[in-house]
């Protein structure tokens, strides 16, 4: 060692010692989670009910995701349990509760990225897997591809034992409607039932929802690894065949060792500018990750496109958005524990 670097460290372990500089690492949280349930035009003055259920889904896989860090468990696991948990909530655009395409149809997309290990699985298209969360996790562990498409994406998810449910799973009423209300607007002929015909239990589902509640999902764990993942029924009224951000690793869904970011909003925007990436390319250039993640939602994005999240390996977390709302949390090991609907950070 140089003599230079010797008084170096000397005085480095002094200042330590005396406090003067402070050890950033041990300040740093061991573990930190953020999750969104979607950017989109939630206004404040919604019904209680609604605003409950919206706060009550995201702080129930807040809880989940806390009690998995708590015993240790990689960043990975947490983001497949954290999103599956939302993708069963229909209140939110994943899973049961995915909007509808033009056809009447659902289509869904996910993917999941851990950042040491730059492993990555998507599926897009698929049309009867419960949790699509599941089935890219199944891409990323059992194959040598990152992204796999609507029926060979179906095929393997199931034979990897993935659940299988009917496309009528997926049905919401208020969805219905609103992909109704567009084809009207388009001046294209309504539909009286989905493609798959009218379920028995339609009238039993949920009404007064917006678009928007894709669901995402960052973590840093104990161990310092990095996980991102993003699920998704898409936009309302997309052409079939459509694929958006949410399973384009780089556009919706990024992690490496730096930072780990989740995207939600208008996808071929974020495929355009390759938003979660750049959030990621961004931090390791130095930016902080509240400023990497404005510059991409103020310079790049168009006002009411999106929101993102992302946590940095130092343990820094954002959410940002610029539409009206996104439900979201925040959660880490020194207790802090944050559920919110609307409001800057
Ligand atoms: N980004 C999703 C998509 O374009 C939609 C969303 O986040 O609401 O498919």
């Amino acid at each position: 060692m140089q003599r230079s670097t010797i008084v170096y460290c000397g005085l480095a372990i002094a200042l330590l010692s005396t406090g003067i500089i402070a050890d950033s690492k041990a300040d740093q949280p061991k573990w930190v989670l953020a999750i969104h349930g979607g950017a989109g035009f939630i206004p404040e003055n919604v019904a209680d009910e609604q605003r409950q259920a919206y706060e009550d889904g995201i702080r129930k896989s807040m809880e989940t995701g806390v009690r998995l860090l708590e015993d240790g468990r990689p960043a990975i696991d947490v983001v497949v349990e954290v999103v599956a948990i939302l993708e069963d909530n229909p209140i939110f655009n994943a899973g049961k509760g995915a909007v509808f395409t033009a056809a009447g149809g659902h289509e869904l997309d996910a993917s999941l990225m851990e950042g040491h290990t730059l492993q990555t699985g998507a599926v897009a298209g698929v049309t009867r897997i419960k949790n699509p969360i599941r089935a890219a996790r199944a891409v990323m562990d059992h194959t040598r591809h990152v992204l796999l498409t609507a029926d060979g994406a179906d095929h393997f998810a199931l034979s990897s034992g993935c659940e299988q449910v009917p496309q009528s799973y997926f049905y919401t009423s208020d969805l219905f409607d609103e992909l109704n209300a567009i084809l009207k607007e388009r001046g294209q002929p309504v539909l009286t039932e989905p493609a798959y015909g009218l379920p028995v239990e339609a009238k039993a589902a949920i009404g007064g929802r917006k678009p928007g509640n894709t669901v995402g999902c960052v973590v840093l764990d104990e161990q310092g690894h990095l996980a991102a993942g993003t699920s998704t029924g898409g936009l309302t009224a997309k052409m079939a065949g459509r694929v958006g951000d949410t399973p384009i690793v780089g556009a919706g869904t990024y992690a490496d060792s730096v930072c780990a970011v989740s995207g939600t909003g208008v996808g071929e925007q974020y495929i355009r500018y390759t938003i979660a990436r750049k959030v990621a390319w961004l931090v390791e250039s130095g930016q902080s990750v509240e400023k990497a993640a404005a510059h991409c939602l103020n310079d790049l994005l168009n006002p009411n496109e999106g929101g993102i999240i992302a946590v940095t390996a130092n343990g820094d977390v954002t959410t940002q958005w610029n539409t009206t709302s996104m439900p979201r949390a925040i959660a880490d090991s020194s207790g802090r524990r944050e559920v919110a609907i609307w409001g800057r950070e």
